[in-house]
């Protein structure tokens, strides 16, 4: 069976595109609602040979609620790590124990909203469990879950995550079993344990890796805390192939090579059956969304510039990581590419460039260009430094009609924190 969908090519042909851009003026997100859902439904099926699997989407890779209504439809949960990605989930219909709150550095009133919504608290360090007992009022929920940071156990790591023993996220091992004694004793009856020690990752024997220290952990867990875990849950991480000649992670050799160690390891200790669990954010919707912008400007100095109506306010990755996004040009898709550019968006930062000398197809004035992957960690990372306004979201339904989803940011939002009339009597 293959999971490796090619399902990355731009949904509209030039006409439709350049209709779509008269009707909302560039730069616009566009999202492919078919794409996602026959996606989801491949990467479920590739882990549909354990007893229970759930993926559990993150939030802060998409967090509108349309797409999270798409996913939640399709049997998704969501990862959640602020009280705004709280409330979206609440808004989609996704509560109770479909809600993981894997948060970090976590407010008091934050674990208070989460438990109130029924959402499974997965503890980042074992002071967590104290601080939230409290916040709480005294009590637990009956379910929580402890993040576990292998350290130098794990190799690995990269300029996003970074190396796990440097990484300011979860528990130590020795902190792990005094963290399952001490919420056994708090009363505390049901657990799962976490990990995530990737970003970004395409290489499948990693999450395998991942596993079977997961697995070794859980089977510890048992004999020293006398805690039968009932759910693992691997994280995100799992990357998508942003460059040409990149390959996607196949998921079915994922699931079979942690099915094989759980064979191993789970089962002979009497704890199958053990859910399995993601919260993975890229690959669910990274593929299937776009940023469409315009070139306004060309420039001639020491390299070829192309100047869009775009910046990296609307998308960071290529600005902040160096990461490369794929371009083309609407309507130039067979075209020779001849011409060397770097392509520029408009904030007064010289890393604001989505292409850096990338070969292109002579590009003209009004062309609609599309930076491809763009749907993960895309319009969520956006950002109003230099005053720039976020782009909108469309979402091409699976009928093939488009809905806004989300409008286009005003200079009214951008002032809505300001009140100007203290100025007058400043
Ligand atoms: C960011 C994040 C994810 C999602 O990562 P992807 O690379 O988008 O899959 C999942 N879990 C946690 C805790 C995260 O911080």
């Amino acid at each position: 069976m293959c999971y490796i969908l090619p399902m990355r090519k731009f949904p509209l042909n030039h006409d439709e595109l350049t209709a779509l851009a008269k009707k909302y003026p560039t730069p616009f997100y566009l999202y492919d609602e078919k794409a996602i859902r026959e996606n989801i439904r491949y990467f479920k099926k590739a882990f549909s040979i354990f007893p229970e699997f759930r993926e559990y989407f993150a939030v802060k890779a998409c967090p509108n609620p349309y797409i999270l209504k798409v996913l939640e439809s399709e049997g998704c949960g969501g990862d959640c790590s602020s009280l705004p990605e709280l409330m979206l989930c609440e808004k989609t219909n996704i509560t109770g124990q479909r809600i993981m709150f894997t948060s970090n550095d976590t407010p008091a009133e934050e674990f208070v909203y989460a438990a109130k919504l029924g959402a499974i608290l997965n503890f980042d360090d074992i002071t967590h469990i104290d601080f939230a007992k409290e916040a709480l009022g005294g009590t637990l929920p009956d379910t929580v879950c402890f993040r576990y940071n292998p350290g130098p156990l794990k190799e690995g790591g990269n300029a996003i995550i970074g190396k796990p023993e440097e990484a300011k996220y979860g528990l130590t091992r020795e902190q792990m079993i005094e963290g399952y004694k001490k919420c056994k004793a708090y009363g505390v009856k049901h657990f799962g344990l976490h990990t995530m020690v990737a970003s970004n990752e395409l290489n499948p024997d990693f999450f395998v890796d991942t596993a079977r220290i997961v697995f070794d952990l859980v089977v510890d867990v048992q004999k020293e805390c006398g805690v039968n875990i009932e759910f693992v849950d691997l994280g995100g991480g799992v990357g998508i192939p942003y460059k040409p000649g990149q390959k996607s992670v196949d998921l079915d050799y994922v699931a079979q090579g942690i099915r094989k160690l759980y064979d191993q390891k789970i089962v002979p200790a009497g704890l199958d059956p053990l859910a399995i669990c993601f919260e993975c954010g890229r690959p669910i919707t990274g593929p299937y969304g776009w940023l469409v912008t315009k070139a306004i400007h060309e420039k001639h100095i020491y390299r070829e510039y192309i100047g869009c109506d775009a910046s990296m306010a609307d998308l960071m990755r290529p600005g902040m990581y160096g990461a490369y996004h794929e371009v083309t040009v609407s309507g130039k898709e067979n075209a020779p590419l001849d011409h060397t550019y770097d392509v520029t968006g408009s904030l007064c930062e010289n890393c604001d460039k989505f292409a850096v000398e990338r070969k292109l197809p002579k590009i003209d004035m009004g062309d609609l260009l599309i930076i491809h992957d763009a749907g993960a960690h895309g319009r969520a990372m956006g950002f109003n430094y230099n005053g720039k306004l976020r782009a909108g979201e469309l979402l091409l339904r699976t009928d093939g009609s488009v809905v806004q989803i989300r409008r286009r940011e005003t200079i009214e939002d951008y002032f809505a924190t300001l009140d100007f009339t203290g100025l007058k009597d400043f």
